[in-house]
């Protein structure tokens, strides 16, 4: 019998009675990541990297029932063996490797392969059976080493000092924005909306070593921000918060920006092609350090990648998942902390 299959509920493995990254309650969520659209609310129990518990617990509430594992310790759920490698993806993304009779299956969640300098580095794991996101599964998505990407912002961001305006960097509260902290600190001071503040503080407290920011708030002087950088997560992009500062530049910062087809936000003065995802070349020389049988596909361009994977001699078929929805997950996210802070 597989290790897993997938269900209505999501991906779940029979042998062990869990699921992974479900999008409907369940008694046990083994969880890849904090992303919105990997992780829901209303599951009786979480298993989890412990630098993932500090996410959940920012985002879906304190009184969760959550274990934790640091990466590579195994530990054992009705006879299958569970462990966690790193994705590369953001802070405490895992794969999650199963094994069971001497089969492995690996669900790797989201993941890069490029060091981006604050989450822990990608690891191929050899396995039977991989499943594989393939958000930007087409040749033409190739991106260049980060360094160069952050030189291009470090010189927009000075060209806006210059001429007065407020650099605005528009990333993913989760991933993007620790990602853009690490490597800019240092060039300006950086400022951040309370969505990444907040998370932000949990990560310190749980360990990471996060430079540190100043959380934006309404006693803070445009000028002050004019002269720094000033980082919001996709929600606010276009909001009447921005059109507030004075004369802003908005940068968004996605792999969707490598095609100017692809620019989501046609308000954006500049775009950077930074992505929190493999590249067309990495996610096949991650799928082949895998030495997998069976690839399965779970978001992205799931049939094109899937196709080409059969061409080319891998085993593989697309399935339908819930997964890929992260920009609208988290605008969902944020649209519910505003809520919340203006019941408060
Ligand atoms: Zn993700
Ligand atoms: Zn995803």
């Amino acid at each position: 019998m597989a290790l897993i299959n997938f269900s209505s509920k999501g991906i779940y493995c029979k042998q062990g009675n869990f699921y992974i990254d479900p999008w409907q309650p369940v008694d046990l969520a083994v969880t890849t990541h904090g992303h919105a659209d990997h992780v829901k609310w209303g599951n009786k129990a979480y298993l989890c990297h412990e630098l993932t518990k500090p996410v959940l617990n920012q985002r879906l509430g304190t009184d969760l029932k959550i274990e934790t594992l640091p990466y590579h310790k195994e530990i054992s759920i009705n006879g299958v063996k569970i462990s966690l490698f790193p994705a590369g993806h953001v802070i405490g993304s895992s794969q999650i490797r199963l094994e069971y009779k001497g089969e492995i299956c690996v669900i790797s969640g989201d993941y890069k392969v490029e060091y981006d300098g604050i989450s822990t580095a990608f690891e191929p794991v050899k396995c039977h059976t991989f499943v594989s996101e393939s958000t930007f599964g087409l040749p033409i998505y190739k991106w260049q080493p980060q360094e160069i990407i952050f030189n291009q912002m470090r010189s927009w961001i000075s060209d806006n000092q210059d001429k007065g305006k407020t650099s605005v960097l528009v990333a993913y509260s989760l991933g993007k924005a620790q990602r853009l902290i690490k490597n800019l600190h240092g060039y300006s001071d950086i400022y951040v909306h309370q969505s990444i503040a907040n998370l932000n503080e949990a990560f310190i407290q749980a360990g990471v070593d996060l430079p540190p920011t100043t959380r934006i708030t309404p006693d803070l002087r445009k000028e002050t921000l004019q002269q720094g950088i000033v980082i919001v997560p996709p929600a606010l992009a276009e909001g009447r918060w921005i059109k507030n500062l004075q004369s802003a530049a908005t940068g968004v910062c996605s792999g969707w920006m490598q095609v100017r087809a692809g620019r989501r936000w046609r308000a954006a003065d500049a775009g950077f092609a930074l992505s929190d995802h493999a590249d067309w070349p990495d996610l096949l020389s991650a799928i082949k350090a895998t030495e997998a049988e069976k690839v399965f596909v779970t978001h992205g361009f799931t049939s094109t990648f899937s196709k080409y994977l059969n061409e080319i001699g891998i085993e593989s078929e697309e399935v339908k998942t819930q997964y890929g929805q992260e920009e609208e997950a988290e605008k969902e996210t944020t649209e519910l902390m505003k809520e919340r802070e203006e019941q408060l």
